[in-house]
């Protein structure tokens, strides 16, 4: 069984088959697969990850759609940007970069998306369906986690998974992604008491924290699952991998393991959403 979680592998290998539904989605719909993104205010931080999905798009042949609005843009007029996304038959799913300028009501923003082009799985619809085992489009981070783990396969059923984090992007689908593959899934978040003993007793723990190398390396159990969502500028995760790669069952790297599989997601089900238009 391999040890490295390659994401940057397995993406890339993704990106291969997606070239060719691109293609064929081309001569069978007439127009090109097209992401829109829309990118509200000034946040370098953000510009660079709508770049990088852009990027991403043009790797496999698709469109991105740049929408670019003002740091003073209302609810109101970035919803009206949505309504006419949802209501463009070429634009197979939209992307709201996170987060917006705080006088945008981004959940309401959020939900607003058409669920059918909800590629990035941000609405409560899209999480409910999800969470119900019904058809949705997966919160692209954990999806991509999910992705990784089947690509590997990687036991779920019976195992403790011990979550750390519980956003609505990342922790909570995560939890509720493994708890529909049968695992035995424990939530930690900033209140939880003990948190140490929660990872000791985990068989597949996710780093989600937003901490750099937050949880350590010796509370992870020897054969565990070590899955680190994490990303810092210092090219760390949130979990102490020092140590961890003779011992573990199998990790996600820093970088190279769960990033790619993100923007890969996205894209992925793009294509998904345009093959079902
Ligand atoms: P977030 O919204 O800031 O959520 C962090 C979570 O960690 C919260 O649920 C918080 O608990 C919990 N937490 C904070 N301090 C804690 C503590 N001391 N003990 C236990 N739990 C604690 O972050 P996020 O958006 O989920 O992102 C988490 C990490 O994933 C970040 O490192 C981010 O960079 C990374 N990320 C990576 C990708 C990717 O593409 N690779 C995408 C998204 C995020 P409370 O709920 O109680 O506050």
């Amino acid at each position: 069984m391999e040890k490295i979680l390659d994401g940057k592998k397995v993406a890339a290998e993704t990106e291969d088959l997606l070239k060719n539904r691109v293609e064929t989605l081309k001569s069978t719909k007439g127009y090109t697969p097209t992401l829109a993104t829309i990118l509200v205010g000034n946040d370098p931080a953000s510009a660079t990850y709508v770049k990088m999905k852009g990027n991403a798009c043009e790797r496999v042949g698709m469109n991105s759609l740049k929408v670019e609005l003002p740091e003073s843009t209302t609810t109101e007029e970035l919803l009206n940007k949505i309504f006419e996304l949802n209501s463009n038959p070429e634009i197979s799913g939209i992307l709201l970069q996170h987060p917006v300028p705080s006088q945008i009501n981004e959940r309401a923003c959020f939900d607003a998306i058409d669920i059918n082009k909800d590629v990035d799985g941000v609405t409560c619809l899209g999480f409910g369906n999800m969470a119900m085992g019904e058809e949705a489009y997966g919160s692209c981070t954990p999806q991509g986690i999910i992705r990784l783990l089947d690509y590997y396969d990687i036991e779920t059923e019976g195992k403790h998974a011990v979550v750390i984090g519980r956003s609505p992007i990342l922790g909570k689908p995560m939890a509720m992604m493994l708890l529909n593959k049968n695992a035995t899934v424990t939530i930690c978040h900033s209140r939880t008491k003990d948190l140490k003993d929660h990872v000791l007793n985990a068989d597949i723990v996710v780093g989600a924290v937003g901490i750099p190398r937050f949880i350590k390396s010796d509370w992870i159990k020897d054969d565990a699952v070590v899955i680190d969502a994490g990303y810092h500028p210092e090219k760390c995760g949130d979990i102490e991998l020092e140590g961890i790669a003779d011992r573990c069952q199998a990790f996600t790297p820093v970088p190279g393991g769960v990033g790619p599989m993100t923007i890969n997601t996205l894209i992925l089900q793009t294509v998904e959403a345009c093959e079902r238009s």
